[in-house]
């Protein structure tokens, strides 16, 4: 497998071609930013436990039914992907109030949803990111109703499979966003799964162990990502404070 040349550099990664057309290779960066990367800072190995929770996750996800980009972990940093013809829409699941949810619902954060919700946001970085719904979707011309279909049903089955999962894990995934894409005709979930992209809270003691450390400045940011690649990963990155 040969890098070749970069096609993309987003807010967390790095996307390269390889020799194979069907094949990219994701490069996780210690960049983190906020609000719209209005807030912008760096967390250190940030990219190579994101890329290590995201293999596992990926593996996981695969291995009950979810087909996904995911090929191996390279090295570090690095990851190999099936090449995706990206949807542009972030589909959100939550279980637990938080976030915007939060906001634009008056609700306070932490209580429990009767039923998971999954949101759709238009991925357009000048707009903010804004939320659609299904006749936006296919105004838009994002993607067809099939399409949707499939993707709302994977975001569900998702949810329930990642919810287990932390659940062993003593964490509460109370939310988080999946981006998902087209490869040889085939929906596939592509991006990352890892604590950028889901809030994940410590069941036993509420503490918040995800990107929220950074964006609302709660320090201890290294060592809560290490406590997830732990517990995702089974090893000992660093020394744990939850
Ligand atoms: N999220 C994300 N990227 C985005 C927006 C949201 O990964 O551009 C994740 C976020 O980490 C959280 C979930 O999606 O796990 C729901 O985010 P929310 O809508 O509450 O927005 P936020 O409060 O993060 O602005």
């Amino acid at each position: 497998m040969e890098k070749r040349e970069k096609l993309y550099e987003g807010k967390a990664k790095i996307i390269h071609a390889t020799d194979n057309p069907d094949l990219i290779i994701q490069y996780f960066k210690d960049d983190a930013t906020a609000f719209n990367a209005e807030k912008k800072g760096s967390i250190e190995s940030k990219g190579i436990m994101n890329n290590k929770i995201s293999e596992v996750l990926f593996k996981y996800l695969e291995e009950n039914g979810i087909p996904t980009h995911f090929v191996e972990r390279l090295s570090d940093r690095e990851m190999l992907n099936k090449k995706l013809d990206i949807v542009l829409v972030e589909v959100v699941a939550r279980n637990i109030v938080a976030g915007s949810l939060a906001k634009r619902l008056g609700k306070d954060e932490g209580e429990l949803l009767p039923a998971p919700i999954v949101e759709y946001y238009y991925k357009d970085d000048a707009l903010g990111d804004p939320m659609i719904n299904m006749d936006h979707i296919r105004i838009l011309g994002l993607a067809t109703d099939e399409e949707m279909a499939k993707i709302t049903e994977y975001a569900r089955r998702i949810n329930g499979l990642l919810k287990k999962f932390f659940d062993k894990r003593n964490i509460d995934l109370v939310d988080f966003k999946l981006e998902f894409g087209r490869h040889n005709g085939e929906i596939l979930l592509g991006d990352e799964i890892c604590p950028d992209t889901c809030r994940l809270w410590d069941k036993t003691t509420g503490e918040k162990m995800d990107k929220d450390r950074f964006r609302r400045d709660m320090g201890k940011i290294e060592e809560a990502y290490a406590e997830v690649c732990k517990r995702v990963c089974g090893e000992q990155t660093s020394i744990p404070i939850f």
